[in-house]
């Protein structure tokens, strides 16, 4: 059987004790699947060292290789803080009025992107799959190739993909996409990117394209690209809701909501999550039912994220400005309407917080996935489970259908949205919440890592 050698910006390296027992989400699967193909997986370090060597450092755990090198500040400057997290992550989240538009860092990110293959591909043998994740290594197939490997390469993007015209706008963006078309597998996380990156390969490449299949004809190769919607570790994730921590974590928001409806949103403080507008459609459902001021909490966990870019550091400001207005103008002594909390929480506690509240906000203005509402369904109590509202605009509103959808950008919408989860009868929400939990449960991240990496196996070139 093949080995899977799986290339990503950061590794994450298992933890001592029961290793993949102890992680969730993404890092599990993947732990999981190197198990199974007992195969490496490679990427920077975190760390930074004065000059880059190439040195890889190999760890070996719980039947996973991790091999990883260091880079210099001017690498994590360009490559990473620069064109990965402020140039495409901006536009490929639709903001092209936050994109950076300069030219080392796309000098930068193709230095790392062959740095980063000059390390690996002595580490591939004949018959691996090598499966790249994310924006960061967009070029990496071609790089690979260029230094001879033959091997059946995937690629998987966890972010949107952008309407063509929208990405036209990225200097030499031909430039990038000619170097995705070396890739054999190429997975978007919902039909709506996959479209829009089909739309472009016909348009401006002038490929030839089967929409029904995903494949992609260019001077003589072919490419297929697929949707492959992400889950989360279901399993692991109710494992979680069974500990100590999850339990007290309920309790402690339980007692300290007492005769409220708890609603909650967890989102990695970025400006693609709709945090200032979300605050402005609470603030909008305050002053249209004053009545109701003491009827609700919001809880909002935004633990800080990216803070060496500047956008990052607006955005929490502005942030803080919105939520103090509302609890100014709305507290009484022994009320407080917004709960903001900058800090991170384990699985666990999450899983407790979500029980213990009655709605789930997810309103982000454009998401790859959205792995929060997931948990939020998963979480929930199924003889009184709460109600999630969801941005049409994050990727998981394709699969979470039940939800109630909102429009993040229409403070009435979501303010509209809020009533209507507050006011649902228990039939409805049970109703809502079994398909929309069967869709999490079933559609889940080990079966999402099952179905790349079989396609990738099996992929044929023509
Ligand atoms: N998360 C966490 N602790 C926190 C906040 C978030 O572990 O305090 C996790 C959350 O449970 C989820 C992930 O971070 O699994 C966020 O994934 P999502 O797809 O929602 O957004 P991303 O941050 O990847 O854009």
């Amino acid at each position: 059987m093949s080995r899977l050698v799986v290339i990503s910006n950061r590794v994450a390296v298992p933890k001592a004790r029961g290793a993949a027992g102890a992680q969730g989400g993404l890092a599990g699967a993947l732990h999981a699947a190197l198990r199974k193909y007992s195969g490496i997986w490679f990427g920077w370090s975190g760390a930074e060292c004065t000059e880059f060597t190439g040195d890889i450092s190999i760890r070996r755990a719980d039947g996973v290789t991790t091999a990883t090198v260091d880079l210099p500040s001017q690498d994590i400057e360009e490559y990473y803080n620069g064109y990965a997290n402020s140039t495409l992550w901006p536009l490929f989240h639709y903001r092209i009025d936050l994109t950076e538009f300069e030219r080392e860092f796309g000098k930068g990110y193709e230095r790392v992107n062959e740095r980063f293959a000059a390390s690996i591909a002595p580490l591939i043998e004949e018959d691996d799959l090598v499966w790249v994740h994310d924006y960061h290594l967009i070029p990496m197939a071609g790089d690979l190739r260029r230094r001879g490997i033959r091997n059946r390469i995937g690629f998987f993007l966890h972010i949107p993909w952008p309407p063509t015209r929208l990405f036209v706008s990225l200097p030499f963006h031909e430039r990038l996409v000619r170097t995705m078309l070396d890739y054999d597998l190429i997975g978007f996380q919902t039909d709506e990117w996959l479209e829009s990156f089909l739309h472009y390969c016909r348009k401006e490449l002038g490929a030839e394209v089967d929409d029904d299949t995903g494949r992609i004809v260019i001077d003589g190769r072919t490419v297929t690209a697929r949707a492959y919607p992400i889950g989360i570790d279901y399993d692991h994730f109710m494992a979680q809701g069974e500990t100590e921590d999850a339990r007290q974590a309920q309790e402690r928001l339980t007692s300290s909501t007492r005769h409220r409806t708890a609603m909650i949103g967890v989102d990695r403080l970025d400006y693609s999550k709709g945090l200032p507008e979300r605050m402005d459609s609470i603030g909008r459902f305050f002053d249209t039912h004053p009545d109701l001021v003491k009827r609700l909490v919001y809880i909002q966990i935004a633990p800080p994220s990216r803070e060496d870019i500047e956008n990052y550091q607006k955005i929490r400001t502005l942030l803080e400005q919105k939520t103090g207005q509302i609890n100014g103008a709305r507290s009484e002594v022994d009320l407080v309407p917004i709960r903001y909390v900058n800090k991170g929480y384990s699985a666990a506690e999450l899983f407790g917080f979500y029980r213990a509240s009655k709605i789930g906000l997810v309103t982000p203005l454009r998401d790859g996935m959205n792995l929060v509402a997931k948990e939020y369904v998963a979480a929930q109590d199924p003889d009184d489970p709460g109600v999630l509202v969801l941005s049409r605009f994050a990727g998981a509103a394709q699969q979470l259908t039940e939800a109630l959808l909102v429009n993040p950008f229409s403070p009435d919408d979501v303010a509209h949205a809020i009533r209507v989860a507050m006011e649902m009868p228990l039939d409805e929400r049970k109703r809502r919440w079994q398909a929309l939990n069967h869709t999490v449960r079933e559609e889940n991240v080990i079966v999402w890592t099952e179905q790349f990496t079989h396609d990738l196996a099996d992929f044929q070139p023509v």
